[in-house]
């Protein structure tokens, strides 16, 4: 059977940081389908829901896993996070290492400092910048196939293919 890794939150479940979802209708689909493993790094990472919001300072998801940035709350109290973030995408890396054989993408929730594919927000700015989330990123440089929600002729694309 085929796989699809998918960030929780797009399946409904509500795991964002502010306790909501993110709920797609095209990631339901897979669900019922029998092949989406709803999966969120910020949660397998130790870290509460709700949580204060957080973004990657200095950097992005890469420069994280490579030790040359961090990950800090944005809410006032300024914690650092980093090490919930990169456990919680080792922990998702743990998973989709498992399903391989099977796994044919992972469908991950664009902007999110863990789950963003192709832009996230920065800790020195509103703006969103080119980059990915920490779990996008690891999971890409083991070579994965990443899909970003916003993709949806891609993920369209993927429930023709099961
Ligand atoms: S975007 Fe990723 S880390 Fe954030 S709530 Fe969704 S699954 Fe969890």
């Amino acid at each position: 059977m085929k796989r699809v890794i998918v960030s929780a939150c797009l399946l409904g479940i509500n795991c964002k940081y502010n306790g909501g979802n993110n709920r797609d209708p095209l990631v339901v689909e897979l669900f019922k389908r029998g092949v989406a493993v709803p999966l969120c790094p910020e949660q397998l990472g130790g870290l509460p829901t709700p949580r204060p919001p957080a973004k990657i300072a200095d950097g992005d998801g890469l420069s994280v896993i490579q030790g040359k940035a961090r990950v800090r709350t944005v809410d006032g109290s300024d914690l650092d996070v980093t090490e919930n973030f990169l456990k919680g995408a080792y922990e998702t890396l743990f998973v989709t290492e498992l399903l391989s054989d099977s796994c044919i993408a992972c469908v991950l929730k664009e902007k999110s400092p863990s789950c963003g594919v192709k832009r996230i927000y920065r800790f020195e700015s509103d703006d969103l910048k080119e980059g990915m989330g920490v779990t996008a990123a690891l999971l890409h440089s083991r070579g994965f196939k990443i899909l970003s929600s916003d993709e949806r002729e891609e993920i369209e694309k993927l429930l023709e293919e099961i």
